[in-house]
């Protein structure tokens, strides 16, 4: 006991001195946010250690530090995650990047932004938007931090057109265990250059290296845009309908799908009133949600009556054009989906992905199992992507590992994964080992030793 006090007490002084005694929170400065993420399942857990870096030097000196000393290390960017990725370990360090939170620079040439991983999208919106450009991964949550969109490979409804993380991020610094900082990418879009060391970082979850700058792709921010809202009588059509919609060439930026006991709920939670008849509301088992844009006017007018006109011809009961304030209002209720479904009551929210053209199969499946285990799935997703987001009512522990393996395997059967892009985190981990073909495993847990063989990253996330 004598040993754990003293060694801790060494770690403490050692991690002051990198980050200065106010960079350092330990016992009661500790607050209780900093115990958990926002998934739904587990219990908080609050780390011995809190430390509030202010540059990359410091992180890598940390990580160092924690290597020496073996204490396990867990990065935090806003806390949004909803897989329990920065729930830290109680013997623990959390790293927080909120005080390395400045936007470097907005390169408008290169059409990039450099900033520090505590950035929060919010903040990189409004400065993007001053250049008329944009960062376009946008995952429901715009308090999220551009670290932790590396950390998750965050995707969000955008990613339809301009994709997930993955493609949005060209360069990194990163600071490694070993307490080197490397550079990865840069202000280039091509690189052939041996292993991409900033794709494997990506998704790692905190488990490979931390990231200590992002460089980000802009895109134009485009003038115009319309979002059309179809009502379906059946959720299997509009799952069928996606790759027409796809295929059609208008490029939507936005294409969900939200069935019908979700509109109803986030309707209710939001107040949010589109419009829609009665009798439409009664028949319609789902609805398509699509964005479109465009630089010109007449241009998102074409394609609007075309989608309207298609749309039609699959199946929809009508279509509505929300312009302005309501089209604002959908898309900022359907990205409050999880706060309605855990306002209700859900054990858990997960974010399956298949290809899109097997959705309407994997949903049957998922409900038949649902329904054997006698508990109820329902969502949303991003339907452009396969994306399916299930809120999991199920109460029972055992029989929700049950149900949800059933659902992950089978998901896997038709080609999809067990997350798109909430990443496992603590909390789907023990499927992911589980399901994933254990070659693959084998090779990660070989990775993962090459960058951090001591194992102090997040430990228990991914392996
Ligand atoms: C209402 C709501 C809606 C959401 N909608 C979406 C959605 O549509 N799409 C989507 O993808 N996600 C969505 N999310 C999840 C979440 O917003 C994203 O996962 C986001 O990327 C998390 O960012 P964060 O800063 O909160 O990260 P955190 O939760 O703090 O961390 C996430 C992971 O990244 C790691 N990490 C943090 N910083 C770093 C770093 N600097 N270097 C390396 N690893 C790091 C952490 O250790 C952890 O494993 C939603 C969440 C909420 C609450």
């Amino acid at each position: 006991m004598a040993t754990v006090d003293s060694s801790s007490l060494e770690a403490t002084q050692k991690f002051a001195d990198i980050v200065g005694a106010s960079g350092l929170l330990t016992g009661e400065q500790i607050g209780p946010d900093y115990a958990h993420d926002e998934a739904l399942v587990g219990a908080p857990v609050t780390p011995r250690y809190v430390a509030r870096p202010q540059t990359a030097e410091q992180v890598a000196e940390l990580l160092a530090a924690a290597t020496e000393a073996k204490v396990p290390v867990t990065a935090r960017g806003s806390g949004t995650g909803l897989s329990g990725g920065a729930r830290p370990c109680a013997d623990g360090l959390l790293i927080s990047f909120e005080r390395m939170n400045a936007i470097l620079e907005i390169d408008t040439d290169n059409q990039v932004a450099v900033v520090q991983p505590g950035v929060t999208l919010a903040d990189l919106d409004t400065a993007t938007a001053e250049a008329g450009l944009m960062y376009t991964v946008f995952p429901g949550e715009l308090s999220a931090s551009v670290g932790g969109n590396v950390g998750t490979n965050a995707g969000g409804m955008r990613a339809i057109k301009y994709g997930v993380t993955r493609h949005n991020v060209l360069g990194l610094q990163a600071a490694l265990p070993t307490g080197e900082l490397i550079r990865t990418g840069g202000r280039i879009t091509k690189l052939s250059t041996g292993y991409d060391l900033t794709q494997l970082i990506i998704g790692s979850e905190g488990t490979c290296a931390l990231a200590t700058e992002v460089t980000v792709r802009l895109y134009p921010r485009l003038a115009h845009s319309a979002t059309l809202l179809a009502p379906f009588t059946d959720l299997p059509a509009v799952m069928r309908a996606v790759p027409t919609v796809v295929r059609s060439g208008v490029d939507p930026v936005i294409l969900e799908y939200v069935d019908k006991l979700t509109l109803a709920a986030i309707s209710y939670s939001q107040s949010l009133n589109l419009g829609i008849p009665d009798a439409v509301r009664e028949t319609a088992e789902a609805y398509l949600v699509i964005g479109v844009e465009n630089r010109d006017r007449d241009r998102l007018d074409d394609d609007v009556a075309m989608l309207g006109e298609l749309l039609g011809s699959l199946g929809a009961v009508d279509v509505y054009v929300l312009e302005g304030n309501s089209a604002h209002a959908l898309i900022e209720a359907r990205e409050r989906a999880f706060w309605t479904a855990k306002a209700a009551g859900a054990h858990d929210v997960i974010d399956v992905v298949v290809p899109r053209a097997v959705m309407h199969q994997f949903f049957t499946r998922a409900q038949e199992f649902a329904q054997a285990a006698g508990a109820g799935v329902v969502g949303c997703g991003h339907a452009g992507d396969g994306n399916v987001h299930l809120a999991v009512f199920c109460a029972d522990d055992d029989a929700r590992h049950r149900l949800l393996h059933d659902i992950f395997s089978a998901a896997m059967t038709l080609g999809g994964a067990i997350s798109g892009e909430h990443g496992l985190g603590r909390v789907k981990t023990q499927h992911f080992l589980e399901l994933e073909d254990p070659v693959k495993i084998a090779l990660m847990r070989r990775i993962k030793d090459a960058f951090d063989p001591a194992g102090i990253l997040n430990p228990g996330v991914l392996l």
